[in-house]
């Protein structure tokens, strides 16, 4: 298996090629400085004009492409992960800094969204209604014609393949602008694409930052952007693409459980560090913060303490360790940063929070606040890290209210053997994902998927669900006489 720096290039009208000024960024694993992943394009807004310009002419010919073959073509790059996925697995925990049983996980889960779009390819239909002159009017779906994919490193083969999947599926062009710190899985992606039969112009892959990502949402040939990453960037792509071109935009969380005094304090505390400490504290659904019941606030307080204590940190690709590096040097400085917030702010920092001995990678050991308050930062704000804020509450009221009080909607739990308030709080809270007895991370793969809030555009989910498809197909009405 090649475990050496493997460079990448821009797939641009159907031709692998650098970016057009030959500029390039190199991408490191985070649990070993040491290692080279590769050599990229640092792409600009030119390159992703050209992009843009061969995938318009990729995506008639794609949309003219009967369903049942596009159908096959997503089972044949499934087929082509699921061969390669231990290779995908070593390289993922390489580049990304997921521990070995994670990034399985994801490469796993890849393939198997790949057939579930497969099988969507199949089920797109439209409607037929009654004329009054004896003729029909029946709807018809159709591609919207280019998308736009601009996708966050944490979940790089994944969440790539829920925007990209459906949308060829649909008979769509791709433009994908993967994040910088993941540009190996995001090319092995496409290469699963090809090696399953897409034609080349039918996608482009272009590497680099924010000024491709920028240039590929303002580009009116785009007729439909798909988003996951943060909210301020988010924010910038709804901006760029107006109200008249079809966005769907998936952002940042701030995710609570509540702990209600009925709970089993021990299971409640093993939900809570896996939600918060999976990933290295780096998904979007992670547990940020935990609101417990004043009276098994410190017993709840303990346990978790001592499961965070028992972490153990290091390259994920070594035997024991169940949590690996941060991503990159501006999530290591974000981390550390807002574990100085939390302490300047007056919560008081139990355990974690600290940069590991281990120069060579980038390295924390899980944090614990307790007595946050309410409009702290660490309470409201997404650090995307593997640091936990305890709050406390006196009933189910208030502490619906402090799950309520951050911007984000994304994802939120509770943990209670008392079915009454359970789906009281599933009614009351405003987060698009609920979860009871469970972290507040993960979710099934045939199931909806997306937040409310600033979370997300609340447009039209992503994974699954009655409104996914809508988000690659327009509808027109057809009326027809006799
Ligand atoms: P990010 O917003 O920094 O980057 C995401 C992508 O957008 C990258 O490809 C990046 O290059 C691009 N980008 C950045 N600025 C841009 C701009 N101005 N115009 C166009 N493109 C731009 O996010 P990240 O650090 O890659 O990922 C972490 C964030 O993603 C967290 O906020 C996390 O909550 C969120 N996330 C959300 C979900 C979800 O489903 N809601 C899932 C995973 C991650």
């Amino acid at each position: 298996m090649q475990t050496g720096p493997q460079n990448g290039l821009n797939l641009i009208a159907g031709e692998w090629v650098p970016a057009a000024g030959g500029r390039t960024f190199a991408r490191r694993n985070p649990a070993d400085r040491a290692d080279l992943i590769g050599e990229f394009p640092e792409s600009s807004a030119a390159d992703m004009a050209a992009a843009i310009a061969g995938v318009q002419e990729g995506a008639a010919e794609w949309g003219a492409v009967p369903a049942e073959r596009r159908a096959a073509v997503l089972e044949a790059a499934a087929d082509w992960l699921e061969e390669r996925a231990e290779q995908l697995t070593v390289e993922l925990v390489r580049e990304e800094g997921k521990t070995r049983a994670e990034a399985a996980i994801e490469t796993s889960r890849t393939p198997k969204n790949l057939r579930f779009y497969a099988g969507e390819a199949l089920r797109i239909t439209g409607t037929s209604h009654p004329a009054d002159d004896g003729g029909l009017v029946y709807t018809r779906r159709e591609p919207v014609g280019v998308v736009g994919a601009i996708t966050p490193w944490n979940f790089p083969l994944n969440i790539p393949s829920r925007k990209l999947g459906p949308a060829l599926a649909a008979g769509n062009g791709v433009v994908f602008k993967p994040s910088p710190v993941t540009p190996l899985l995001a090319q092995r992606l496409v290469e699963a694409l090809l090696a399953g039969g897409l034609p080349p112009k039918a996608i482009a892959l272009v590497h680099g930052g924010a000024e491709p990502g920028a240039a590929l949402a303002a580009d009116p040939r785009v007729g439909a952007l798909t988003f996951t990453g943060s909210t301020e960037a988010g924010r910038a792509i709804h901006a760029a693409v107006g109200p008249s071109r079809r966005c769907q935009l998936e952002m940042g969380g701030k995710n609570a459980v509540i702990v209600l005094e009925d709970a089993d304090l021990d299971r409640a505390a093993q939900i809570i560090a896996k939600g918060a400490y999976g990933l290295s504290g780096q998904a979007c659904t992670g547990t940020s913060r935990v609101i417990a019941h004043e009276t098994v606030h410190d017993a709840l307080l303990e346990r978790v303490v001592r499961l965070t204590e028992a972490r153990t940190v290091g390259n994920g690709l070594h035997e024991g360790v169940d949590m690996g590096p941060l991503a990159a040097d501006f999530q290591l400085a974000k981390v550390l940063d807002y574990v100085r917030i939390g302490e300047e702010e007056g919560a008081k920092l139990l355990t974690g929070g600290r940069r590991l001995a281990d120069e060579a990678g980038l390295f924390v050991s899980p944090a614990v606040f307790a007595g946050v308050s309410a409009d702290d930062r660490i309470a409201r704000e997404e650090i995307f890290g593997p640091v936990l804020a305890f709050q406390s509450a006196a009933d189910l009221d208030e502490a619906i209210a402090l799950a309520d009080a951050t911007e984000f909607g994304l994802s939120a739990g509770i943990v209670t053997r008392d079915l009454d308030r359970a789906f009281a709080f599933a009614r009351r809270i405003r987060s698009g994902l609920v979860k009871i007895n469970q972290p507040t991370s993960g979710m099934s793969m045939t199931v909806p998927f997306g937040g409310l809030k600033e979370s997300s555009t609340q447009t039209f989910k992503e994974q699954a669900g009655d409104s996914m498809m809508l988000f690659y197909t327009q509808e027109k009405s057809v009326y027809m006489s006799p």
